[in-house]
């Protein structure tokens, strides 16, 4: 088996979805399978390896069409929904395998502890309910999934935190509306970029178009994707053509090796 990471765009859509329930947008009603964006989500595999980051509510979904059949962990981001609804459909996973482990930062797990009481009690547990094992991580520690190091790096979503994370050459960051000099110096180097590029319009707590690009410009990968993306930024194959040449619209199921 190749040591290479294979990286699997599970879903590229903002926290809707495109397209988005009952909207009439003629984003929300092409034809172009790449304009269909399940909630954000990335699975890495290698070796014998399969990891997801972050868990939203299409992942039932997403790991039929990807035809996961072993998950070995899921690392989130955030709290929000888009991001972590999901959660209860590792079911199939946790019979087979057990406790799935999840890596998350405290205030997410005492988040996910609240939302998901059931999966966390340690005591009267339903019968069927999954299980987890909790890994709390924070952006100042490196942290080992299967026999790679991951390095967390911290941004701002308006006024919470979150985590995107760095794998060797790969660093995978969504949500982010700013991020600190000093975390930014920590993605430098990095070969493939993927960050959220909601719209052109700016918005609260999400990089629009060109923050994105400004940030991609900042870092100088050989190659950006684009994901967290709303049926406002446009249809795929017109906003393609006005990227520069090193950065993308991810798309839902584009597989990189990286
Ligand atoms: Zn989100």
């Amino acid at each position: 088996m190749s040591d290479a990471f294979k990286i699997t765009f599970l879903g590229t859509g903002t926290s809707q979805g495109i397209p988005v329930i009952g909207s009439n947008h003629p984003v929300c009603h092409s034809t172009d399978p790449k304009d269909k964006r399940l909630r954000v989500s990335l699975l890495i595999s290698w070796k014998d390896y399969n990891y997801v980051i972050d868990c939203g509510p299409d992942f039932r979904q997403q790991m039929l069409t990807s035809q996961v059949s072993k998950l070995d962990g899921v690392l989130f981001t955030h709290e929000h929904s888009d991001h972590t609804a999901g959660l209860d459909d590792i079911r199939p996973y946790f019979f087979r395998q057990g406790d799935i482990p999840i890596y998350l930062h405290k205030r997410v797990a005492d988040s996910l502890k609240r939302r998901f009481d059931y999966i966390f009690a340690d005591e009267n547990r339903y019968p069927g309910a999954p299980a987890v094992a909790v890994n709390l991580i924070d952006k100042d520690h490196r942290f080992t999934i299967g026999d790679v190091s991951v390095m967390p790096i911290e941004a701002s979503h308006n006024r919470i935190k979150v985590l995107g994370f760095r794998i060797k050459h790969f660093t995978y960051l969504t949500d982010v509306k700013t991020i600190s000099d000093e975390e930014a110096e920590k993605v430098k180097g990095t070969k493939f970029l993927v960050v959220n590029a909601l719209r052109e319009e700016p918005h609260h707590s999400h990089f629009n178009l060109e923050e994105a690009l400004a940030f991609i410009d900042k870092i100088q990968p050989e190659k950006a994707y684009l994901t967290h993306i709303s049926h406002m930024l446009g249809f795929h194959e017109e906003v393609e053509k006005k990227l520069p040449k090193n950065v993308h619209l991810a798309y839902d199921n584009l597989t990189l090796t990286v």
